[in-house]
């Protein structure tokens, strides 16, 4: 699924099968089915596998590739500097670039890290209705030290749930940063001590806000699995992070990439 942010600040949502993008905010309210054909082939090989693991590779490419090692998810693990890194060129390409810190507001407020490439992305994929950039750092290994620094103090995930359901609560995510700011004074300097006085950059952003596309969000929510139910639909009723809401259930699609789905 590909997500944008338009320019009046609302998320567009396209369904990618091969060539073909079907519309998805032009769908709402109509009915609409997904059918998975039982298929799963590894996104990054191509090969056919009969589990995705990793969020849709096969096992051999889960266990070989850098972007599927545990460092990715907790960067402050890095270990490249002990010559481990499953593949070092990728992790200079990707690793060693700049990251942005930023403050996000998914089912309250968050702190996540990303690439500046990645951005707005990663807010479409977890929701989140208002976000700022608050530091640039100079390495993804970096991006985690400054991570849980905030953690003591700020969610570092999104309860999706509650996510969904929405009425999330506005909050004024210039004086979030500045209060963390003020409360985490001592460990930052540490860490400009320890990796220079430049790596670690304060940003001076606007915050960006975003719309979703959801008709009616669900009271209660229940998930769809094409694990056990292969055929899922119903009306559309609204698209939030990575999931469609019909009013049958939800469905988290990035759960299922790689996976074979016509549409119906
Ligand atoms: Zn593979």
């Amino acid at each position: 699924m590909a997500i944008t942010l338009d320019d009046a600040g609302r998320a567009r949502y396209a369904l990618r099968a091969g060539e073909s993008r079907l519309d998805l905010n032009a769908r709402l309210g109509q009915s609409l089915r997904l059918v998975h054909s039982g298929a799963i082939a590894c996104t990054h090989c191509g090969r056919a596998t009969r589990k995705s693991f990793g969020q849709g590779h096969c096992y051999p490419c889960f266990k070989r590739l850098a972007q599927c090692d545990t460092c990715i998810v907790k960067p402050e693990t890095c270990h490249y500097f002990a010559g481990t890194c499953r593949e070092p060129e990728w992790g200079e390409r990707h690793c060693f670039q700049p990251h942005v810190v930023y403050l996000a507001n998914s089912s309250g407020l968050k702190v996540g890290i990303t690439r500046h490439t990645q951005l707005p992305t990663r807010w479409l994929d977890q929701g989140a209705i208002q976000a700022l950039p608050i530091l640039e750092v100079d390495t993804r290994q970096q991006s985690g030290f400054v991570e849980m620094l905030f953690k003591d103090l700020v969610a570092d995930r999104t309860n999706w749930r509650a996510m969904l359901k929405g009425s999330i609560a506005p909050l004024d995510l210039c004086a979030e940063r500045d209060r963390l700011f003020a409360a985490l004074t001592g460990g930052l300097a540490e860490l400009r001590e320890r990796f220079g006085a430049d790596a670690i950059r304060t940003l001076d952003a606007e915050p960006t806000r975003i719309d979703y596309p959801v008709l009616e969000p669900p009271t209660k929510v229940v998930s769809h699995n094409f694990d056990k139910t292969p055929s899922v639909g119903g009306t559309l009723m609204g698209m939030k992070g990575q999931y469609l809401m019909f009013d049958t259930g939800v469905i988290n699609l990035r759960k299922f990439t790689g996976y074979e789905i016509s549409v119906e």
